[in-house]
């Protein structure tokens, strides 16, 4: 079982995509996060994307589509691949489609998680990290113990750089302009599924673990 996850930045993919990839066994795999690391590691390809991803802006198809791709090759014992954020254009999506093709499976499912812009906007404005060892807080809904601190290693936590409010609005914008999209492409073929965003983290786990257990015909209990 092959899935890829759709929606917004800030509409819950990192959440649904770990529980999920424990749930049926998949390989979770964040394009986001193979880039964050790339920059982490002070990498020639992590200088390369450091400046459209602070600006809101998509890493061009055919640096995102190598890196990707390269990753996946190497499937592990997982059942399956759970792709959150990738692919994010239509390119994306077609060049991923032939890797498929050329390696005898496919996507089995697109879900897509969908949350209004006010929501996202608020969502993601209110994030921070902890920059040791990487936990998402939020300053109104999942604040620390201690305000601006780790609850886990005391260090300090931060806001990503791209996660200010005029980085955002340009996220969306991409959102709109080149991933939205690609819920046509997987509608037409018969592999998109949609959830509501804004219900509870257990809620929209329950949808999304529906649709996936009716794809797989109830083989999964
Ligand atoms: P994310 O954490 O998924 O919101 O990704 C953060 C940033 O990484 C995005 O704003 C893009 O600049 C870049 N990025 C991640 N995935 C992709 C992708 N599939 N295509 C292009 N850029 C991407």
């Amino acid at each position: 079982m092959n899935l890829v996850l759709l929606g917004p930045p800030g509409a819950g993919k990192g959440t649904q995509a770990m529980r999920l990839s424990k749930a049926f066994s998949l390989r979770h795999m964040s394009s986001g996060d193979v880039l964050r690391a790339e920059r982490k590691g002070g990498t020639e390809l992590g200088d390369r994307v450091a400046e459209y991803m602070d600006s809101g802006k998509l890493v061009p198809d055919e640096i995102i589509v190598e890196v990707i791709l390269a990753q996946l090759k190497d499937p592990g014992d997982a059942a399956g691949f759970l792709l959150d954020g990738f692919p994010r254009t239509k390119g994306q999506a077609e060049s991923l489609d032939k890797a498929m093709e050329a390696a005898g499976c496919q996507i089995d499912l697109a879900l897509s998680l969908k949350v209004p812009d006010n929501e996202i906007i608020d969502r993601i404005t209110g994030r921070r990290i902890c920059p040791g060892c990487d936990a998402v807080y939020h300053i109104k809904t999942l604040p620390p113990a201690r305000d601006g601190v780790c609850d886990k290693d005391g260090i300090t936590l931060i806001q990503r750089e791209d996660d200010s409010e005029e980085v955002v609005m340009k996220r969306l914008a991409a959102y709109y302009a080149q991933t939205e999209p690609l819920e046509a492409y997987y509608r037409r073929k018969e592999l998109l599924g949609v959830s509501d965003g804004t219900k509870s983290v257990d809620d929209v786990f329950t949808d999304l673990v529906g649709m996936v257990r009716e794809r797989l015909g109830n083989a999964v209990s």
